[in-house]
């Protein structure tokens, strides 16, 4: 089987630590087109820095062989573990949400494949990841270095806390679904800090939600239903496999 290591060898890698994939050097090039002209700008994504970023990450790197060929369509797909990398629009309006700037501290709960905490780094932030899944932290670990993605730091961990000895970030972006808007996640921005979450049932009924902290408080917009995959953790749903119960209070949960 191909490496990533391998795989990567057409990326080129620039000492800023993003990779800077040339736009139309690999065979890849017309589907990623099609995707940001038809998929991202022929819908509601227009910051050209997301636009930008979306065009350099070479996402067929980030998903196995078998669905290297779907890779820049605009859907989720699975990267094993029953987790999926997330939709490419979903990635770009998040991002877009998230009103990221160069030298911004990013927190991304749900590494998965990588993928989007690689935009996010495309952006110029300085990502910390965290995955629950030791497979899937490893793996995405291993793929982001082979990139040369260096400004962003894999933790296996709940991140559904957030990781209070990093904070406070200037965004947070979470990619599973929680039951209610995680709130030490809040707590770790900095004033100013933006966070994205989804937020509803574990699988169904979901809204991506945009918390904004405020000097004063926060300010709260729902922004677009969605579909993920449930956050599990002590902020989020219980493990299905154990059934063990982490949190006391828990709003929005079927009776
Ligand atoms: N952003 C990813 C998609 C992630 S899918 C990508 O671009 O590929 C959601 C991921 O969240 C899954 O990998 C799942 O294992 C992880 N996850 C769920 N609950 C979590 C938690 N409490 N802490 C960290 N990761 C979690």
């Amino acid at each position: 089987m191909d490496s990533p290591v391998h795989r990567a060898s057409s990326v080129q890698r620039r000492d800023d630590g993003v990779v800077g994939q040339e736009p139309g050097r690999d065979g890849h090039a017309g589907a990623r087109r099609h995707m940001m002209e038809v998929d991202l700008a022929g819908r509601d994504i227009a910051d050209p820095q997301v636009l930008a970023a979306l065009e350099r990450v070479p996402r067929h790197l980030f998903v196995d062989d078998t669905h290297a060929g779907q890779a820049y369509d605009d859907r989720a797909l699975p990267i094993g573990r029953g987790q999926t990398i997330s939709q490419p629009y979903i990635v770009a309006f998040t991002a877009q949400a998230l009103s990221v700037a160069p030298g911004d501290r990013v927190l991304e709960v749900g590494t998965g494949s990588g993928y989007a905490a690689a935009v996010l780094a495309e952006l110029g932030a300085t990502v910390i990841t965290a995955e629950r899944d030791p497979s899937l932290a490893s793996t995405a670990r291993s793929r982001l270095d082979a990139l040369g993605y260096s400004r962003i730091e894999v933790i296996q961990a709940d991140g559904s806390c957030g990781c209070p000895d990093r904070a406070p970030f200037d965004a947070i972006s979470v990619a599973a679904a929680a039951p209610s808007v995680p709130e030490p996640l809040v707590a770790q921005l900095q004033v100013g800090g933006r966070l994205v979450v989804p937020v509803g049932g574990r699988r169904s009924d979901q809204h991506l939600v945009r918390v904004v902290r405020t000097g004063e408080g926060t300010e709260v917009e729902n922004l677009l239903p969605v579909a993920f995959v449930p956050l599990v953790g002590r902020a989020g749903w219980p493990d299905s496999q154990t059934g063990s119960r982490w949190s006391p209070r828990r709003r929005n949960e079927p009776q």
